[in-house]
């Protein structure tokens, strides 16, 4: 009996101890601004922060621009990273500020990244949605269970909320499909009218004053893939040297990071969508990659993270330094 006894305290210790050791760790909004803030300081030379705009709870959507010359950064060329704009996509965020974390603590040892890093400037923004991923954190400690919430949180008539922001862009905006609703109870809900959402508008303002910017890596989290346009239909981009592109670099960097490579419209179509606007308004060369799992664990994270960060390597290294001219 004592002996059974000590085999169950044993295994009740270890697998306590396993599991306090692989619990899910998320940052909430408030926090995601202050380490931005830290790395600013921690790098004055080549970083400054900035608040593009506010969610509908008025939370900053906050980011940092990186340049190894912050003088000349608006004459270069810049890349944009976004990340967690669809708040139950824990790990996107988390994701996103890992790769600005690497990049500023690699940048001047990490001889891949040097020579990308006198070219481009970078603008990095890990969480265009905070009033969602904020809900979803605020839902664990409430109930012991993290929320599923997708959308903004913003109210809408008839008492429903939210609006998928990643279908509330200005490209074939008001078609429907399996993925694309007119519905304000659906979780891809387009929004009442085009960019009616003030994450929208930060997200459009932000990109239609930088004319610099030619390449945009938007980081979502709901399984493991790299993503290029179109999602409104399954043809393939007509511009041949813009698909080769695509084409190219995607599946380099799915070989980085072990995911399948598909056009978006593959999965269906989807309208509304941010990284199609940018391609299509502005001839931004512009990808998706789902980062794996929605949530992940602190060591799948961070491998998730370090991956990233050399498939981000890999579009640095690709990516043109002028906007497409014929996206269409
Ligand atoms: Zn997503």
């Amino acid at each position: 009996m004592l002996v059974q006894q000590l085999i169950i305290l044993f295994f009740g210790a270890f697998f306590s101890l396993s599991l306090i050791a692989a619990e899910e760790k998320y940052s909430t909004s408030r926090e995601m601004h202050s380490e931005l803030e830290k790395l600013a300081n921690e790098f004055p030379k080549i970083t400054r922060s900035l608040t593009i705009g506010h969610s509908h709870e008025g939370k900053p959507i906050h980011g940092l621009q990186i340049s190894s010359d912050l003088k000349t950064a608006s004459s270069r060329p810049a890349i944009l990273i976004t990340g967690g704009i669809h708040g139950r996509e824990l790990a996107a965020a988390e994701v996103t500020m890992g790769v600005a974390r690497l990049l500023l603590k690699n940048h001047s040892t990490d001889p891949r990244l040097k020579s990308q890093f006198e070219k481009w400037s970078i603008w990095i923004f890990p969480l265009i949605n905070p009033d969602a991923k904020d809900y979803n954190l605020q839902h664990r400690l409430d109930t012991g269970y993290f929320g599923r919430w997708r959308k903004n949180r913003r109210p809408l008539k008839d008492s429903y909320i939210g609006v998928d922001i990643n279908r509330n862009f200005d490209f074939f905006w008001g078609n429907t499909s399996l993925h694309t609703s007119k519905n304000p109870s659906s979780d891809t809900y387009m929004g009442p009218s085009v960019e009616s959402e003030p994450e929208t508008k930060a997200l459009v303002n932000f990109i239609n004053n930088n004319p610099n910017i030619t390449a945009l890596l938007d980081i979502h989290a709901s399984s493991p893939y790299v993503i290029y346009p179109w999602g409104h239909t399954k043809d393939t981009i007509k511009n041949k040297t813009d698909l080769d592109f695509y084409v190219k670099t995607c599946k380099a960097m799915g070989e980085i990071l072990d995911y399948r490579v598909i056009q978006s419209g593959n999965f269906g179509p989807a309208y509304g969508v941010f990284t199609d606007w940018a391609y299509y308004a502005h001839g931004i060369y512009s990808i998706v990659v789902e980062a794996g799992s929605l949530r992940q664990k602190p060591d799948e994270l961070k491998k998730t993270t370090d991956l990233n960060y050399l498939a981000f390597l890999q579009l640095m290294g690709d990516a043109p330094s002028e906007r497409s001219k014929w996206p269409r």
